[in-house]
Parts: structure tokens; C-alpha cells; sequence
């Protein structure tokens, strides 16, 4: 069995080691050669201190299976190797209070770049937090089915736990993709799935071929028996969750639908002005699929239509360009609109039924995108560094600030860890009335306003920032900020265009009266709009009975008072609320890595994981703070308990029957377990945080023996 640390006089061995933090002199250097060494021999999770980082293995490592899951089941974090499966149990006996705190809803964080394995992750927690629940009811059979479910309710009552409920949140979803996929990325997975598993009759029917000539789908992967497989778990799931045949057939008449709308062919007249080439049919095929007539559908792409303000209507032609991006848009919001359907549809059906459970305790899964710094960096990406630096403000919260403050009040001597605050550079972009989302929206309420008006308007006014440079040419389109993890440049192009995020309401209108049941549904305002972001926000956690304050709710984030919100202004909103819950429970963390960009087995390569760790959340090296992380991990108290909750709690581990519970009674208990580098402050007892597996251990011991006894 390999070490959880290094002990004093111990030997050490490269890739031996699962706690990053027991190293002498652990380094960039040295965090690499460890982490490669592990991977090489298929260890593939690492302890820094309480965070767990993953690297991707790309292949099958046998280290899932009913007997290890078991292990992990209720064990000790120190007595076994560093899993995923550990991560869930120290959830799981968080929230019911097993280990040194109260019970306390939980929050497991992902993050990683794409393809880093973070919906793996996911489907692996929700699995072993099923186990642990031993579940294997009807509901918790549905919530595995639905992939990727982000997160679970599950009451507690000591220690007797079920789940209760699940339900998914969305915070924004990725829509852009749909549209146009960056470098070898893919488009949603459902689609290769549906091209590949439809029955020949449906493929017949929705006018579908192969996967090649469909512009919405440019990298196109010949994996036809690994989607057809999923295609067919796909609909096992909806049967599972409860979707019924019409609503099975409507959701891939949208998606096929969508894909049509892709090959629309817009050409220009004479004079510049839109029309649809309808020689391609591919008009005729999707106003077919969408039950709208072609005719409409031709005019809603290449018109618009605008009352005036003495009531008249004018009609006017689109461009090509203009045509194209209501084409788009509206392929977007159906597509959006029909995720929303389906997220509303899977939590009706997974949402507890117990309306007498006064408080559930929760666990929620959040997985969230890495920080991005691309050769093109636009909008999306300038949103999801927002929600990293927004992170890594909680993080620094979290792991230094308030455990610090905590020190001084508990008068202990500590020497202050200092690490590097990025309140300014959220400040930068989120500030009111002078942050760079704010001045967007502003720009974007104007009509003249342009992308380089906008550009002209963040120079003067936060210009003066030390995080925000522009280029040095005029009329460039770039500026910079210098955000926790590095210089990302930006390029303002399209952003009042996006962050406006309007649709044209012709279209949707006709789409309104669409013969298609389910188009009828997410098209007539039942569902709300979401994001248009290449941006994955995923969290949720069981449905909360308790009162939260109305109207924070993310599901909707598109409309503010019947006012529709700009993009910024949504991102917003699920950011605030994001933090709120996150700052409610007890968080762990756990950093997906991408060994290489190749998706191989066995192939660790050392420059692109260093770019992970130091770009992303929350093991960055250089910039802010694996090493200060390391640090106070090492040598700070993770565990502050107060007296009377640490007497109440460990009294059994005392030399003596009657303790006081004050420090004098935590004092005789610690002495008694023979524990070191334990400290009592002024109100509360301070323990490292490998304390909690010492003190649950020896109670395991105690209390197995007074079984024995009685
Ligand atoms: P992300 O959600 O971060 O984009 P995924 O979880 O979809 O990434 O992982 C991408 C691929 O990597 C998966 O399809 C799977 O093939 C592989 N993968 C991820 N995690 C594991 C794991 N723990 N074991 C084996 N393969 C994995």
C-alpha cells in the first residue's frame, strides 16, 4: 500500500507519494515529476493537501469497480489511495456530520479545461454518493440515468440518509457551439448520436443522412458503434426519467430541424439584398421538420419587420450577413429553449415528492470550464476568466483570508501567508457603474454604439487600471487584462452584438405556430432564454424547502422584471448566485488535468500540464498560490472546532468520565489520544486537517469496543 505522506526517515520514491503537501521541497519542478510518475504507473488522483487533482488517464484504469467503490464507502481519507470515490464519502459524511463539524451542506467543485474528465468526475461522485446512500430505489435509479445530473438533495437524519431529489441547474449554456466550434472541437454530442443511432424509417423521415454535409457539424468523428451505443442509453434514460414517445420525437425533430436550418444557403441580389437559394431545398426540408410553412419561414430569415411609432409596418431586406446571423440566432434559441425544456421536464420528475421534509441537506456538484487564454479570445472567454477570477476570489477566501482572521481572534501566533489578491481585476470587470460588463451594457443600449465606441468608452474609463491595457495602434480591436493567472488579450469584435443577445421576433413568431407540439411549447414563452455563452456552468443540488429569497433563482436568467437582461447581465446574475450557494456549504475540490491535447493514453506531457496548473483553478504555481496553498495546508489548522462541540463529540476519547466542556476538557481529551501539533485557542480547538481521520478513527475504535463490551 503506498503512503498517504512522507514520514520522518522514510525513503523517498518518486510517484510513491499521495499527499503533495508531505514533500520537503515541493516545487513546480517537483509537482510535475510527481504528478507524471503517478500518472505512468495508472495513479491518477493526487492529494494537495484536501484538493484532489485528476489527470485524465484517456483509457479504461480498472479502478472503478463495485469492490473498490465499496472501500471507499465510509473509510478513512488517509487509510486509502487518493480517489475520486474519497472525495464523495468525505462529502457524504460532511453532510451528516460524521466528520469534525456539524451537519452542513456540501459542495464538490470541478474544474478543468475541456476534455479534462470533469463530467467523468461527475458521473463518478453522483455514482458513489448513490452507493453511499446505498440506493438502488427507482429514483436513484432515474437520477444515474441522467447524465450529467449535477447533484443530489439528500435528507439526513443521522445516520440514516436517502435521497430525496435531484435537480440540475443550469447556469449558461454553451449555445455558440451549435453555430461554429473552435480549432477540433465538437459540436453537442446528441447530434452524432442522433446521425448515427435513428432507425433507417427515422433518418428517412427527417431527412437525414451521414454525418458529413451538414455545416453545423465540422469535425465529424467516425465513431459509429460507440454513438450508436450512446444513442440507444440516450433513450433508455429518457424512458427511465419519464419522457414519453411524442416528447422522445419532438426533441429530434428540433435537433434535426436545426441542422437543416444550418444549410440554409443565403445569396445576395443584384442590389445586396438576402434571398434564400431554394434550389437546395434545405428551406423546404426544415419548415417541414419544424411544422411551419416554407414561405414564412423564407421571409422571417431575410426580412425584418419593424412597427413604427405611428403603428405602420416596415419590411426590410437583410443583408447576407444579417440573414446568416438570424439564422443562427434562431437555431440557437430553439436549441437553448429546448435544453431548458429538457432541464425543467428531468427536475419535475426528479424533484422530491415529500413535501413534509422541512430541510434537506445537500450536495452540490458544480463543474465549471478552466480558465481560457486562447490566440483569439473573445466575449465567452472574457466570461468564463470572469467566473475563474470569481472562484479564485472564493478560494483565496476560503483557504487564506478567513482562516487567518480566524487565527488572530483564536490568538494564536501564526506568521501571515501572504497571496496575491484579485479583488482589483474582478472589480475591473464587475463593477458598477464603472466595471467592464456595466460599460458594456451601456454601449450596448445605444444604437451607434460600435464595438470600437465601446472600445474608446473602456479606455476611458477604467484605462487608468493597472490590469487593463489597449493596443498601441488605432482603431485596434484588442485590449488586455492581467488577470490572477496570466495577460489574456481580447478582441472586442461582435460583443454589442452578442451581449445584446436579440433574437428575431419574426421567426420566432412563425416558429410559434408551428404544427410541432413540443416547438409550440419551448417557442411560446414557457421556457426562458438562456445564455449564448461557450460556457458551461453546471451545478445544482437538491430541491431546498427551506424559504430562499424569490427571484434569485437562476432558472431564469434572461428576464429581470419582464426587462430582457443582456448576456453580461445574466452571466451576472448566475455568478452571484453561484457564490451564494457555494459560500453556504463546505467546499471540495477537485482539478481535472489534461495530460495532452491529443486525447492518448499514456502520454504525459509536461509543458501542457504545467499550462493547466498554472492557468486554472486552483493550482496555479506561480501566480496565486499553489505553493501559499501548500503552505498553509501544511502548516495552518483546517479544523477549528469550538470546546463544547469538540467535548460533546470526542468525550468517549478521554482519560476520565466526566469532562468539562470547555478548553480545559478539550486539552485532557487531546492529551489522552496522544495527537500532537493540536492548538486551543480562545474559543475554539485548532487541528490540522489529517487530525479528523486520527480522532474518527480512535472514536471507530472506542466505540467497536463498548459493542464488544455490551
Ligand atoms: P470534460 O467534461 O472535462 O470535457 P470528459 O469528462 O468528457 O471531459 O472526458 C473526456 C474523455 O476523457 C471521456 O470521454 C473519457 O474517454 C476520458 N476520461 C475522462 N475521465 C476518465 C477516467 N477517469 N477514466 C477513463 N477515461 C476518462
Amino acid at each position: 500500500m503506498q503512503s498517504s505522506g512522507l514520514r520522518q526517515g522514510e525513503d523517498y520514491v518518486p510517484g510513491w507519494v499521495s499527499d503533495l503537501t508531505s514533500l520537503p521541497n515541493l516545487d513546480e519542478d517537483v509537482l510535475l515529476r510527481e504528478l507524471k510518475a503517478r500518472y505512468t504507473a495508472d495513479r491518477i488522483y493526487t492529494y494537495v493537501g484536501d484538493i484532489l487533482v485528476a489527470v485524465n488517464p484517456f483509457k479504461d484504469v480498472p479502478i472503478y469497480t463495485n469492490e473498490i467503490s465499496e472501500q471507499y464507502c465510509g473509510g478513512l481519507h488517509s487509510e486509502q489511495p487518493p480517489h475520486i470515490f474519497a472525495t464523495a464519502n468525505d462529502a457524504y459524511q460532511g453532510m451528516l456530520g460524521k466528520l469534525s463539524s456539524p451537519p452542513q451542506d456540501q459542495c464538490i467543485v470541478i474544474s478543468g479545461e475541456s476534455g479534462a474528465g470533469k463530467t467523468e468526475s461527475t458521473k463518478l461522485l453522483i455514482r458513489q454518493l448513490l452507493q453511499l446512500c446505498q440506493g438502488t430505489s427507482q429514483l436513484e435509479q432515474q437520477i444515474l440515468q441522467v447524465n450529467p445530473c449535477r447533484g443530489l438533495g439528500i435528507s439526513s437524519n443521522q445516520n440514516i440518509s436517502t435521497v430525496k431529489g435531484a435537480k440540475i441547474r443550469e447556469y449558461l449554456l454553451e449555445k455558440s457551439r451549435l453555430v461554429q466550434q473552435a480549432g477540433g472541437e465538437q459540436n453537442f454530442h446528441v447530434f452524432y448520436l442522433m446521425l448515427n443511432g435513428l432507425s433507417p424509417q427515422n433518418m428517412e423521415k427527417y431527412h437525414l443522412g451521414g454525418g458529413q454535409g451538414y455545416s453545423y457539424l465540422k469535425n465529424f468523428q467516425d465513431k459509429a458503434q460507440h454513438y450508436r451505443t450512446q444513442h440507444q442509453q440516450l433513450l433508455d434514460a429518457m424512458d427511465m426519467v419519464g419522457f414519453n414517445g411524442e416528447e422522445q420525437e419532438g426533441m429530434f425533430s428540433i435537433l434535426a430541424g436545426v441542422l437543416h436550418m444550418g444549410n440554409i444557403q443565403i445569396c445576395a441580389t443584384d442590389s445586396g439584398e438576402a434571398y434564400v437559394d431554394r434550389s437546395a431545398k434545405d428551406i423546404n426540408i426544415t419548415a417541414e421538420i419544424l411544422g411551419v410553412d416554407s414561405t414564412d419561414l423564407e421571409s422571417s430569415l431575410t426580412q425584418s419587420v419593424v412597427r413604427t411609432n405611428k403603428g405602420e409596418l416596415i419590411q426590410r431586406n437583410y443583408t447576407v450577413q444579417q440573414a446568416l446571423a438570424s439564422r443562427d440566432a434562431v437555431s440557437k434559441a430553439l436549441y437553448g429553449r429546448l435544453f431548458g425544456w429538457l432541464v425543467n421536464k428531468i427536475n419535475q420528475l426528479l424533484a422530491p415528492t415529500d413535501s413534509s421534509i422541512a430541510e434537506l441537506q445537500q450536495i452540490g456538484v458544480l463543474d465549471i470550464f478552466g480558465f481560457e487564454h486562447f490566440e483569439h479570445n473573445s466575449f465567452e472567454q472574457l466570461c468564463i476568466n470572469l467566473a475563474n477570477e470569481q472562484l479564485q476570489y472564493f478560494f483565496n477566501q476560503h483557504i487564506f483570508l478567513l482562516e487567518q482572521e480566524e487565527y488572530q481572534r483564536e490568538g494564536v501566533s501564526w506568521t501571515t501567508i501572504t497571496f496575491t489578491d484579485n479583488k482589483p481585476v474582478l472589480d475591473l470587470l464587475l463593477a458598477r457603474p464603472i466595471g467592464i460588463l456595466a460599460l458594456l451594457d451601456e454601449e450596448s443600449l445605444f444604437p451607434q454604439g460600435t464595438d470600437l465606441t465601446l472600445l474608446q468608452k473602456l479606455n476611458q474609463n477604467v484605462g487608468s487600471s493597472p490590469h487593463f491595457t489597449t493596443g498601441k495602434q488605432a482603431r485596434s480591436p484588442l485590449f488586455t487584462i492581467t488577470h490572477y493567472a496570466g495577460k489574456v488579450e481580447y478582441n472586442v469584435t461582435g460583443w454589442l452584438e452578442k451581449n445584446r443577445d436579440t433574437l428575431p421576433s419574426n421567426t420566432m413568431s412563425v416558429l410559434q405556430h408551428s404544427s410541432n407540439p413540443l416547438i409550440n411549447t419551448v417557442c411560446n414563452g414557457s421556457i426562458t432564454r438562456t445564455g449564448t455563452l461557450a460556457l458551461q456552468h453546471k451545478t445544482s443540488k437538491g430541491r431546498r424547502l427551506s424559504k430562499r429569497p424569490a427571484g434569485r433563482q437562476v432558472g431564469e436568467p434572461g428576464k429581470k422584471g419582464g426587462k430582457q437582461l443582456t448576456l453580461g447581465g445574466q452571466f451576472k446574475n448566475s455568478l452571484t448566485v453561484l457564490v451564494e450557494r457555494i459560500t453556504a456549504a463546505r467546499p471540495h475540490f477537485v482539478r481535472c488535468i489534461k495530460p495532452n491535447g491529443l486525447k492518448q493514453p499514456n502520454n504525459f506531457q509536461e509543458d501542457a500540464v504545467a499550462a493547466q496548473i498554472l492557468f486554472c483553478l486552483p493550482a496555479q504555481l506561480k501566480y496565486t498560490g499553489m505553493m501559499e496553498t501548500i503552505r498553509i495546508r501544511r502548516e495552518g489548522y483546517a479544523l477549528r472546532i469550538p470546546f463544547q462541540q469538540f467535548v460533546q463529540r470526542y468525550r468517549s476519547l478521554g482519560d476520565v468520565a466526566h469532562i468539562p466542556e470547555d478548553q480545559h476538557g478539550c486539552q485532557r481529551i487531546l492529551k489522552a489520544t496522544g495527537l500532537s501539533d493540536w492548538l486551543i485557542g480562545k474559543t475554539k480547538v485548532l487541528l490540522k486537517w489529517w487530525h479528523t481521520d486520527e480522532l474518527a478513527s480512535r472514536l471507530q475504535k472506542v466505540e467497536q469496543a463498548a459493542t464488544r463490551i455490551q
